[in-house]
């Protein structure tokens, strides 16, 4: 599915159907995918060399630390709600793709997204570099992790990226609910063409887009890029989103409604990890990965409580 955006673009141009052309901007990695990166924590690997003087401020911050982990602690038991008990009482002997799954679903099930969320996680292939990496795919529907996420993560930080990619499909589905997959796949489109249009590496689409320039059409050639990239993904979120479209629809006006206002203008302005999988400011202020990754913290922090 990844590739035939690209060679659309080539027949379509080379057709040089004024009427009809325009091209998809989908490449490898680039489909309306919310991806994200999570770093690990590598040992703390300090040089011998530091000195006494170094070593006596770190002992003061230890107790500090301690200290106002303590009182952290007993404040946050009294916040986590009575459900995530039960739950974590349910994971504790739970170790491996064991743990994943069931974490996974007792997630799903907490958030209200059964029948919503994709059923299963999937696996996206090697590591980035140290970044391990999980993604939502809100055209297919689908939560998939590259390989480190099973097997060189902690509990805590697993039970953390999974609640993140959940938070993506529960914003979704306030989209759907909200009457919205229209505007939504268009959204997206028009993300996806503003990225080609910058992405040097899409080499077919910037030829297309200059031949397109130089004939004077490069309005049309963007509408028309943006509508062939809508269709195509709206197609598929008809396909993958069966359940959710038939659920009763949240009221205008409604705070779920709201929010699919706001994740909409989100989707449209959404950049992606990047080359190298980084992130930038923008990627991290997006309001879709700021409530993601707001919300994964809030539940590695009560895993941590709870079973640490
Ligand atoms: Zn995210």
């Amino acid at each position: 599915m990844n590739s035939v955006g690209i060679n659309n673009l080539n027949n379509t141009y080379q057709n040089q159907n004024i009427k009809n052309f325009g091209t998809n901007p989908y490449h490898q990695n680039r489909q309306g995918l919310e991806q994200d990166s999570f770093e690990r924590k590598e040992g703390l690997s300090k040089k011998k060399k530091v000195g006494i003087a170094v070593a006596f401020i770190a002992t003061t911050a230890i107790v500090i630390g301690l200290l106002v982990n303590k009182h952290i602690k007993a404040k946050d038991l009294k916040k986590i709600p009575e459900e995530f008990r039960t739950i974590f009482k349910d994971l504790k002997n739970e170790t491996g793709d064991n743990f994943i799954n069931k974490a996974y679903n007792k997630l799903k099930k907490y958030m209200q997204l059964e029948g919503i969320a994709p059923e299963k996680i999937g696996r996206s292939g090697p590591d980035k570099g140290f970044s391990i990496q999980g993604g939502f795919n809100p055209t297919k529907n689908t939560i998939e992790y590259s390989n480190g996420f099973f097997t060189k993560l902690d509990r805590a930080t697993q039970f953390e990226m999974l609640a993140h990619e959940l938070k993506h499909a529960e914003q979704t589905s306030k989209i759907i609910r909200s009457g919205k997959i229209d505007d939504y796949a268009r959204a997206w489109a028009e993300c996806n063409v503003e990225l080609a249009k910058n992405d040097p590496l899409n080499v077919s689409f910037t030829m297309a887009y200059n031949n397109a320039k130089k004939h004077g059409v490069e309005k049309k050639f963007i509408e028309n890029s943006i509508q062939l990239n809508k269709d195509m993904i709206l197609d598929e979120m008809t396909k993958s989103h069966t359940n959710t479209l038939k659920m009763p629809q949240f009221k205008e006006g409604s705070p779920e409604y709201l929010d699919a206002e706001k994740y909409i203008e989100a989707s449209r302005n959404y950049e992606g990890l990047g080359l190298f999988g980084l992130g930038s400011e923008k990627y991290k202020n997006n309001l879709l990965e700021k409530e993601a990754y707001g919300f994964g913290e809030k539940m590695k922090k009560y895993f941590e409580t709870l079973m640490g």
